[in-house]
């Protein structure tokens, strides 16, 4: 059978490092790049007796997680230990929360932009929210290497504050999953909750994916995906899976539910284990921690929900009068949309503003391969530059030629610079003896012009322009020959 006559079902579990300065469970730094093994303590080393103690601020930014996604956080959240032989947490248990998370239900909404680009123009369901089931808090574990004859292990990771992000089974494809995660990345980022960094190991991901007949109302066995590490590995590996799994089951092979781990560089998945070799994890409620009343948090973080990436799409395309594209390209990034909302300070303009910095501020941001934040043109020149244009003083192809000198020295005005480059329309009776005489030139266009074929007043305007040597404004030449001829 093909892929199509089987439905695929998704489910994504996502570990998300939060910002902090401590650790989950003690005050040891949480600072990267260190010396290995020089921010610990007996509580993140796992020693026999030594207790935790709460980090209120990787609390509040998980309940704040989930307000931004719309979760529900239960008025009582606790703490039990996972159970499990781990080489990278000697207590061999986890931290973590069971039975009652800080935040349950909610979900992520996926924005058109955040689609792999092939397809951006064919979104299957667009609009869509992915539902999550549940976001906990626990520690992360140390960090082991292995190496030709032995492994080390550098504790400095131990205790970092950790989100997990389960999503229900409500990714249909790999592409929505792709979706998924740079949405719920740009939320997370929008809230400084974390840098969510795939590279840098600050956000890992875990899939669940199972194949079942059209048809068939229960899940196929699912199989789980382990350690991705990036974005498009997901893409990827989920790629792979479900064209393993369609050609098994159409051989008749039942699927049983297993582990699998993706190597990137053969490109295909491989059997860790199976069910049968499943941990159970006995969990049970840490006797070290009190449970947490969440009613007061809630109330203080419900002040720190910043407008969300999609809410401010809405407002820009109506306040600025935007296409859903421009609106989506300038949300993409928070530091992007202030600099735009910065830059737009006039909403009549909002429109030419976005214009500017989506097609030239962001080539030439990446030309110089650097961020937004590192922009050396202040919002407030987009504006001038859209207002010289706006006023006729400039034409929009010298606009782009005083934009490139910009660049090069932010310091200079707009308006200066046009002038500088001599775009100002000083002696506009000049320009206009110029167009006298280019009519006067021209009977013959003139009246077909007057017949009705407005077409060639662009004509006339080239004429202008090339006699005024580029200095006169075509706005400004069309608007005069129209006022003269028709
Ligand atoms: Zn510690
Ligand atoms: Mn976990």
């Amino acid at each position: 059978m093909p892929i199509s006559d089987y439905i695929v079902t998704i489910g994504l579990e996502v570990h998300c490092q939060i910002k902090s300065k401590s650790k989950m469970f003690c005050g040891c730094a949480t600072s990267f790049g260190e010396e290995p093994n020089s921010n610990i303590c007996p509580v993140c080393l796992g020693l026999p007796g030594a207790l935790p103690v709460l980090n209120k601020h990787a609390i509040e930014q998980t309940i704040l997680a989930g307000m931004m996604l719309e979760c529900s956080t239960p008025e009582i959240s606790k703490w039990d230990r996972k159970n499990y032989f781990y080489p990278d947490m000697p207590k061999n248990f986890q931290l973590t929360q069971f039975d009652l998370p800080l935040c349950i239900g909610g979900g992520v909404p996926l924005y058109d932009l955040a689609y792999p680009k092939e397809i951006q123009n064919e979104i299957p369901s667009p609009g869509k929210v992915v539902k999550l089931t549940r976001i906990h808090l626990e520690e992360d574990v140390a960090k082991s290497t292995h190496h030709s004859n032995n492994s080390t292990i550098d504790f400095n990771r131990a205790g970092t504050p950790l989100m997990e992000i389960v999503s229900d089974p409500d990714i249909e494809t790999p592409e929505q999953a792709y979706a998924y995660l740079k949405s719920l990345q740009q939320i997370l980022v929008y809230g400084g909750i974390s840098d969510a960094d795939m590279e840098k190991g600050q956000m890992r991901c875990d899939v669940n994916v199972s194949l079942r007949p059209h048809g068939q109302v229960e899940l196929g066995e699912k199989v789980e995906l382990k350690n991705l590490n990036s974005i498009s590995a997901v893409r990827s590996s989920l790629y792979y899976e479900i064209q393993r799994q369609a050609e098994e089951l159409d051989a008749g092979i039942t699927q049983i539910q297993s582990t699998r781990r993706w190597d990137a560089d053969i490109g295909e998945t491989q059997m860790m284990r199976t069910k049968e070799d499943a941990h159970d994890y006995r969990y049970f409620p840490e006797p070290d921690l009190l449970p947490i009343k969440t009613a007061q948090l809630v109330e203080k973080m419900r002040s720190h929900v910043p407008e969300l990436p999609h809410h401010k799409r809405a407002r820009f395309e109506q306040d600025f009068g935007l296409s859903p594209y421009d609106a989506d390209v300038l949300t993409s990034d928070q530091h992007l949309a202030d600099y735009f909302e910065e830059a737009a300070k006039e909403p009549k303009l909002g429109k030419k503003v976005a214009n500017w910095i989506t097609n030239s501020v962001l080539a030439k941001l990446n030309e110089d391969n650097i961020t937004i934040q590192e922009c050396p043109l202040p919002a407030a020149h987009i504006l001038e530059l859209a207002k010289l244009v706006e006023a006729g003083a400039v034409s929009n192809n010298q606009a782009r030629d005083v934009f490139a000198e910009l660049w090069k020295k932010p310091s200079v005005s707009p308006a200066e610079q046009s002038k500088a480059m001599g775009f100002e329309p000083a002696d506009t009776g000049a320009i206009e003896s110029i167009i006298d005489e280019v009519i006067n030139l021209n009977p013959d266009k003139v009246a077909e012009i007057q017949a009705g074929n407005e077409k060639l007043l662009n004509f006339l305007t080239g004429q202008v322009m090339k006699a005024s040597k580029g200095k006169a404004n075509p706005k400004m030449v069309t608007d005069c020959l129209k006022g003269k001829i028709l």
